[in-house]
């Protein structure tokens, strides 16, 4: 289980995961290919699958981007018996296995729910790292699970969400504040995948 990602000392560093993949907005595509914004994509196939396209374009744009497992449908993996826990994260690692040409080595279980079955389920489908994080980035400012700043390491959520989630702010905008927010405390962003 990851939440933060050990970086060497004294270096302010922070990474960006994006999950779910409801919002496909082109105009997102390409701030993150200008910016060459390196996102680890925690895709989930009832609402990614409809245009796998778009996140297979942000994964070659230059930024070294990545596709991993959010399972198929977003359930609350503590509901479910090791099957069916199963079933959520062996199925979306297939789908994305044929869809993008690779397996994903990380997943990341729902609302950060799990429990040892959810740990042995992702061990047996391939799942090399479970990915949680410590910073979730809401429409203007970041929610923090501990304290009121970025910490080195940081893994920070973000969602694939347009104007009818964000009160009217697209996902441009809302990416925007984002890196403002990370700038303005004097972190740089790295790419979660060299790190681990
Ligand atoms: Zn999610």
């Amino acid at each position: 289980m990851i939440d933060r990602i050990p970086v060497p000392a004294g270096e302010k560093i922070v990474f960006l995961t994006f999950d779910d993949g409801a919002e496909k907005d082109p105009e997102f595509l390409k701030m993150a290919a200008d910016l060459k914004l390196p996102i680890s994509m925690f895709l989930t196939d009832s609402v990614a699958s409809s245009d796998y396209g778009h996140f297979e374009r942000l994964r070659d744009n230059g930024s070294a981007s990545t596709v991993n497992n959010h399972t198929l449908t977003h359930p609350n993996l503590r509901t479910l018996s090791f099957e069916a826990q199963k079933k959520e994260i062996c199925g979306q690692q297939d789908k994305l296995e044929k869809r993008f040409g690779q397996r994903p080595p990380l997943f990341r279980p729902p609302f950060g729910n799990y429990n040892d079955d959810t740990l042995r389920a992702a061990s047996e489908c391939g799942v090399s790292s479970i990915l949680l994080w410590k910073v979730s980035m809401q429409i203007n400012n970041f929610q923090y699970a501990q304290g009121s700043a970025l910490q080195p390491g940081d893994i920070i959520l973000a969602h694939f969400r347009g104007p009818s989630e964000l009160k009217g702010a697209t996902e441009v905008q809302m990416t925007t504040r984002m890196l403002q927010r990370i700038q303005e405390q004097g972190y740089k962003i790295g790419r979660l995948e060299d790190y681990l």
